[in-house]
C-alpha cells in the first residue's frame, strides 16, 4: 500500500494537460484558465488620471495659485494651464497636459478663486500615470492564468469581450449501489438515499468544473461492465463511487481491468479512503472513490481536484495548506495518515467529533481537514497542526 506522499506524487505526474482550448466570451469564463497571452490594445489607464478630488496645478514653485476652470470625470475639456494656474478636478479625470500635480481638497485653502496650498506639493502628485497598468502591446495577463473576478474585471477594462480558456474536462461520475435511492422518491427498507452523485457535482462546480454528467449501476457486473465502457469513451474524467473495495458485489475494480483501464495504484495508507483506486486508459484519467460518502468527498479533495486543476491548464494550482494550532486533543489509532474534518477559525483549528467514513453530517459542519501523518500519533490541544482549506465559499 503506498503512502499519501506516494500518491499524490503519482496522480500529479500522470495528469497532463491535454484539452483543447476555446475563444469564450469573458463573462463566462470565471474559474477558466487562459491558454493564450493577452494583449493589451490600450494603455491602461488611457490618459492621465487624478488620483483624487482635489486640484490640478502647472507648479509654479509658489504655494498660491489661480482656479481658471474645473474638470470632471468624463470629461473631454483640457484647459491650458500657465504656471501658477490651478483647475479643479475630480478622481478619474484626465489631468490637463499643461498641469503637473494635483493637491488633495483637504491640503488647500481656497479664497474664491485663489488656492493656498498647506503643504508641500511635488511634481506627479496624484496623477495616475498613463499606461500604469499596462502598455499597449504589453502582455496584461499569461497563458495559464485561473481567471478570477479580478481577472475578469481587468480583462474587461481592457475592452476585451472574449479570451482563448482551455476547454473543461468533461466529467462523468457513476455511483454504483443496488441501495441507493434517489431523493424525493420512496425509500424501501434497506436502502438510502444516493448522496455521492450530487456531492460530487457540487464540489465540482464549485472548483470551477461545469461540464459535469451522472450515471447510475446497480452492483451487477455487466451492467457495471456497461456503464463504464461508455463512460470512459466519453468522457475525459470518469470518478466513480463505490463498489471498488473487496466485497463480493463490488465489480469496479474487475470491470475496469477488462476495459482496458490501466491500475496506476489501489488503495493509500491514509484514512479515511484506504481503498481509493487510480488509473489510465490513454489520455483519460479514472478515480475509483470509496462508496462512504465522507471517505469520497476527502479523497476529491486532496487528489482528484488538484489533479483536475492541472489537467485543466491550472499548473501551479495547490490545496490551500497553512499551519494552525490544534484545538482539540486527538489520539490515532492505527498507522495510516489521517486527514480530520475540522473548523477552522483564527489560527485554531477544531478537529470535530464523528470521523467515520461514513459520516457526512460532520464533513458538513466542517470548513477544513487536519492532515495528520503516518508518523504522528497523537495530537495535544495547541500542537502545531497541518490544515487543508476546502474549498466550499
Ligand atoms: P461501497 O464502497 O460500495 O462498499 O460502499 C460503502 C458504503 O457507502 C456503503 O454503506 C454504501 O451504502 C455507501 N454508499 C455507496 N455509494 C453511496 C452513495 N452514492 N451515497 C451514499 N452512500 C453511498
Ligand atoms: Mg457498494
Amino acid at each position: 500500500m503506498i503512502s499519501v506522499e506516494q500518491a499524490l506524487d503519482i496522480v500529479q505526474n500522470n495528469i497532463v494537460s491535454t484539452l483543447k482550448f476555446e475563444r469564450i466570451d469573458v463573462k463566462k469564463a470565471m474559474g477558466c484558465i487562459l491558454n493564450e497571452d493577452i494583449i493589451s490594445p490600450m494603455d491602461m489607464p488611457p490618459f492621465r488620471q487624478s488620483a483624487m478630488d482635489g486640484y490640478a496645478l502647472c507648479l509654479n514653485g509658489e504655494s498660491t495659485y489661480n482656479i481658471i476652470g474645473e474638470v470632471k470625470a468624463g470629461d473631454h475639456y483640457q484647459p491650458n494651464l500657465k504656471k501658477g494656474e490651478a483647475v479643479r478636478i475630480f478622481t478619474g479625470a484626465p489631468v490637463p497636459e499643461s498641469a503637473n500635480a494635483v493637491v488633495m481638497q483637504e491640503k488647500v485653502t481656497i479664497k474664491q478663486r485663489e488656492l493656498f496650498l498647506e503643504s508641500a506639493v511635488s511634481v506627479d502628485d496624484n496623477i495616475r500615470p498613463l499606461g500604469e497598468q499596462v502598455t499597449k502591446g504589453q502582455i496584461a495577463l499569461k497563458k495559464g492564468t485561473s481567471v478570477s473576478p479580478a481577472a475578469i474585471g481587468f480583462i474587461t477594462s481592457l475592452g476585451i469581450t472574449e479570451i482563448v480558456v482551455y476547454t473543461q474536462p468533461s466529467i462523468a461520475i457513476v455511483v454504483t449501489g443496488n441501495e441507493l435511492v434517489e431523493a424525493g422518491k420512496d425509500l424501501a427498507f434497506g436502502q438510502i438515499y444516493g448522496s455521492n452523485a450530487v456531492m460530487l457535482t457540487s464540489a465540482l462546480n464549485k472548483s470551477g468544473f461545469q461540464n459535469v454528467s451522472s450515471f447510475k449501476v446497480d452492483d451487477d457486473y455487466n451492467k457495471t461492465l456497461d456503464v463504464l465502457g461508455q463512460v470512459i469513451s466519453n468522457h475525459d474524467v470518469v470518478l466513480v463511487s463505490g463498489g471498488i473495495s473487496v466485497g463480493d458485489y463490488d465489480f469496479v475494480g474487475k470491470a475496469l481491468q477488462e476495459l482496458g483501464v490501466e491500475q496506476v495504484f489501489y488503495k493509500v495508507k491514509q484514512k479515511p479512503g484506504k481503498p481509493f483506486f487510480f488509473g489510465k486508459k490513454e489520455k483519460k484519467v479514472v478515480f475509483a472513490l470509496p462508496g462512504n460518502p465522507a471517505a469520497a468527498l476527502s479523497c476529491f479533495y486532496i487528489y482528484v481536484n488538484p489533479a483536475l486543476q492541472k489537467m485543466s491548464g491550472n499548473m501551479n494550482y495547490t490545496s490551500a495548506k497553512i499551519k494552525a494550532r490544534s484545538e482539540s486533543d486527538y489520539t490515532k489509532k492505527g498507522d495510516r495518515s489521517h486527514f480530520l474534518k475540522a473548523i477552522y477559525r483564527n489560527g485554531r483549528a477544531e478537529i470535530l467529533d464523528g470521523q467515520s467514513s461514513s459520516m457526512l453530517h460532520t464533513f458538513a459542519l466542517a470548513n477544513a481537514i487536519v492532515y495528520v501523518p503516518e508518523t504522528v500519533e497523537s495530537i495535544k490541544i495547541n500542537d502545531e497542526v497541518e490544515v487543508i482549506l476546502l474549498p466550499i465559499k
